[in-house]
C-alpha cells in the first residue's frame, strides 16, 4: 500500500496532522498503534483544551478530531510499526502484522509513556484519584491531599502546582536528597503546604473506587507505614517511544526526537511531532500544535518534490 503521508501515532499530534494533511487533499494513513487516540483518550476529564467551556472527555475529544480528519479523506489503520527504510525513497514502513507500507513523507507522533511506580492499585486506580499529569489534573484536587513521588525537576515543579489546590502535598523520595534545580528545592522546602518523607518508596496504592492513601516503605529501616492521600502523582519520568527509530533518526539525550522548530528530523521528509519530541509541555494544545506544524511542512515538502519532479520531465522532453 502507498501513501503520500504516513502518521505514526493516533493522539492530538497525529490526528491534527491528519486533519491538516487532510484537508489538503493528501488522504493520509493514520497507523493508529495500540492506544488509538493517544494518552489523551485515557483520560476522563479534559478541562484545558481551548473551545471547550465546559471541557470534554479525553476519549470525545481524541474522536472528534479523528472523525473531523476522516471527513476530509484521512485513512486509519489498527497496527504497530516496527522500523522504517529510509535508504531509497518512497519510505518503507514495516508493521507488525508483516505488511510494507510505502509513504512519501512520514510523520512521528508515537508520543511518550509515563514511567510508573508498577505498584498494586496503580492501574486499578488511573483516573480515581492516581494521575500522572498534575498541570492536567490538579485542579481536581481542590481541599483534597496529594502524593507525588520522585525527586527531579518535574516532581518539584508539578507538585508546587499542586499547591495551588491541596491541602497538603506530601514528596515522598527514595534517596535523602533531592535531583531537582536548587531553585525549585528552595521553593518546594519553603512552601509551607511541602512535607518530605525522604529514603521511602510508595509500595501499594490504596482504595476502593478511589485513591484513600498509600503504602509506603522505609528503606533504610524497612518499615511500612500507610499515608492518607486522596491524590498519587507518580512522576518518575518519562519513556519517548523511540526505540524503532534508534539508529535512524537523531534522538537527544534522553532518547527524544530532535526536532527543528519547523519539526524536521534529520531525514529530510520525516518530521516529529508532540510529546515525543516535547518534555517540557506535554499537552494535548501543544502536541496538536507541533502535528499542525509537521503537517504543513510535509504538505510543502511534497510541493517542492513534485515540483522538481515535474521540472525533470519538463527537461527531459
Ligand atoms: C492521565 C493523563 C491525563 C492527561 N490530561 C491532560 C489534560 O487534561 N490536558 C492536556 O492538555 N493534556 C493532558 N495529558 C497529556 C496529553 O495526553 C499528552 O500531552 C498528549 O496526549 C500527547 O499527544 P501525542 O499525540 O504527542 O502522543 P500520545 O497521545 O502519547 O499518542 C501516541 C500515539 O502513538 C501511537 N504509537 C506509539 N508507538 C507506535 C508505533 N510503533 N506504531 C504505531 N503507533 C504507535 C500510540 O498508539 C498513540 O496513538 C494527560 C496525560 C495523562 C497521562
Amino acid at each position: 500500500m502507498h501513501t503520500r503521508v504516513a502518521i505514526i501515532g493516533s493522539g492530538p499530534a497525529g490526528l491534527t496532522a491528519a486533519l491538516y494533511a487532510a484537508r489538503a487533499s493528501l488522504a493520509p494513513l493514520v497507523i493508529r498503534g495500540l492506544q488509538p487516540g493517544g494518552l489523551i483518550a485515557t483520560t476522563s476529564e479534559v478541562e484545558n483544551y481551548p473551545g471547550f467551556v465546559h471541557g470534554i472527555g479525553g476519549f470525545e475529544l481524541a474522536d472528534n478530531i479523528e472523525q473531523q480528519a476522516k471527513r476530509f479523506g484521512a485513512e486509519y489503520r489498527d497496527t504497530l510499526i516496527t522500523s522504517i527504510d529510509a535508504s531509497s525513497r518512497p519510505f518503507k514502513l514495516l508493521t507488525d502484522d508483516g505488511d510494507v507500507i510505502t509513504a512519501d513523507t512520514v510523520i512521528v507522533s508515537t508520543g511518550a509513556s509515563p514511567r510508573k511506580l508498577d505498584v498494586p492499585g496503580e492501574d486499578r486506580l488511573a483516573n480515581r484519584g492516581v494521575s500522572y499529569c498534575a498541570t492536567c489534573d490538579g485542579f481536581f484536587f481542590r481541599d483534597k491531599r496529594a502524593v507525588v513521588v520522585g525527586g527531579g525537576n518535574s516532581a518539584l515543579d508539578e507538585g508546587l502546582f499542586l499547591t495551588r489546590f491541596v491541602t497538603e502535598l506530601v514528596i515522598v523520595h527514595r534517596r535523602d536528597s533531592l535531583r531537582a534545580d536548587q531553585i525549585l528545592q528552595d521553593r518546594a522546602m519553603s512552601n509551607p503546604k511541602v512535607r518530605f518523607i525522604w529514603d521511602s518508596a510508595v509500595e501499594e496504592i490504596l482504595g476502593e473506587n478511589n485513591v484513600t492513601g498509600v503504602k509506603i516503605r522505609n528503606l533504610k529501616t524497612g518499615e511500612l507505614s500507610d499515608l492518607p492521600t486522596e491524590g498519587v502523582f507518580p512522576y518518575i519520568g518519562h519513556t519517548p517511544n523511540t526505540k524503532i527509530f534508534n539508529g535512524l533518526l537523531t534522538l537527544d539525550e534522553n532518547g527524544y526526537i530532535a526536532a527543528d522548530a519547523h519539526q524536521r528530523t534529520n531525514i529530510p521528509g520525516i518530521f516529529a511531532a508532540g510529546d515525543v519530541v516535547d518534555h517540557v509541555y506535554r499537552q494535548a494544545i501543544t502536541a496538536a500544535g507541533e502535528g499542525c506544524k509537521a503537517s504543513m511542512e510535509a504538505v510543502w515538502y511534497l510541493a517542492a518534490q513534485d515540483y522538481a519532479d515535474q521540472l525533470k520531465v519538463t527537461a527531459a522532453n
